[in-house]
């Protein structure tokens, strides 16, 4: 053996063992089993928070709902509660259509049109649209929602409505459905959405008709979705696009950074900064009482607990998903030394 290729070896050997430092440890059966009996048993008697009722449907759910479920990269499902009971998507589901937009045009057309910072604004702020004229927004928040629903193309609205769907089905890994009695509540309610992407349309954000964005946005907020489907949903986050449970790519892969991204920057309204600091997890959450976050590499999780904070996120899933996290060690941000 020559001397560089004795060097090469030892190189090889020293990252090898680095690398081996530094991959975390893979969870045990056991260990994400514990963690997930505590949290549940932990929260399922507090009471705090009300569930949103500026959607009305929203009002009449029942507010002790309360279910968990963890999915690894290798397909395994862990519940606690009831995982099988659905709520609507909310804005869990703006996740997954910028992922779709990305997907389609590349993340430039998100950054480039609606930004990809927090407004530091409450997530339907008409200030904060007029402040950028639409722009230094983020796809969570309603105006970059609703602009990138507006960017999905198709020459219908069915057409649109059906590739969203499947867009979604591909995460959760099932065909999911709309909640027709929130939807219609949605819809008649929603004025100040349909002001908003009117302004987004004036600002240029939305080029094509901005009523039938809210109406498209409306119904996507509207899908139905149990504990175990946001799970899924976050776990093919969380394995590079793939969902582990069917082995379906259902984004691009190269194009999870940039959703982890924005999830980290935006998802838990104007709480993401306090939740980043707590937990080093992207996450969204929806006024339906979901929330979803991803360990990328680890796990993905979600909780369904209806009652919202003042910032309206829901109490039990954030305290939940907290202590799991902390338990397993799934803060990304946490690396022991090399040396
Ligand atoms: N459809 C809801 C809205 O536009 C989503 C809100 C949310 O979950 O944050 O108001």
């Amino acid at each position: 053996m020559n001397y560089s290729v004795f060097v090469k070896i030892v190189v090889l050997l020293c990252c090898g063992a680095t690398a081996l430092v530094q991959a975390a440890e893979p969870l045990s059966r056991d260990e994400i089993e514990t963690a997930i009996n505590a949290a549940y048993a932990a929260y399922k008697d507090l009471q705090e928070g009300a569930n949103a009722d500026y959607i009305p449907a929203l009002a009449k759910v029942n507010p002790a709902l309360y279910g968990i479920a963890l999915v690894t990269p290798d397909g395994a499902v862990y519940s606690a509660g009831d995982v099988k009971s659905e709520v609507s998507i909310q804005s869990i589901s703006k996740v997954f259509t910028m992922a779709l937009v990305m997907d389609e045009k590349g993340p430039a057309s998100i950054s480039g049109n609606m930004g990809v910072d927090a407004t530091g604004q409450v997530f339907n702020s008409i200030v904060a649209v007029e402040q950028h004229q639409g722009a230094e927004m983020n796809p969570l928040v309603n105006a970059g929602a609703i602009t990138a629903t507006s960017m999905v193309s198709g020459g219908t609205r069915e057409e649109i409505w059906s590739k969203i769907l499947n867009y979604y089905n591909a995460f959760a890994g099932r065909a999911l459905r709309v909640n027709e009695e929130v939807f219609a509540s949605e819809a008649a309610t929603n004025q100040r959405n349909q002001a908003i992407a009117k302004l987004m349309y004036a600002y240029g954000h939305i080029k094509g008709n901005p009523d039938q964005a809210t109406d498209i946005y409306t119904e996507q907020c509207s899908v139905s979705v149990n504990a175990r489907d946001l799970a899924i949903m976050a776990a093919t986050l969380a394995n590079g696009g793939r969902n582990p449970v069917t082995g379906v790519q259902a984004m691009k892969n190269e194009n999870v950074p940039e959703v982890l991204a924005v999830m980290a920057t935006a998802g838990l309204y104007d709480d993401s900064g306090k939740w980043l600091y707590l937990t080093g997890l992207p996450a969204k959450s929806g006024v339906g009482g979901g929330i979803i976050a991803v360990s990328p590499g680890r796990f993905g999780i979600a909780v369904i607990s209806p009652p919202l904070d003042a910032a309206g996120n829901s109490v039990r899933a954030q305290k939940a998903i907290a202590a799991i996290s902390n338990a397993l060690n799934g803060n990304p941000y946490e690396v022991e030394p090399a040396m």
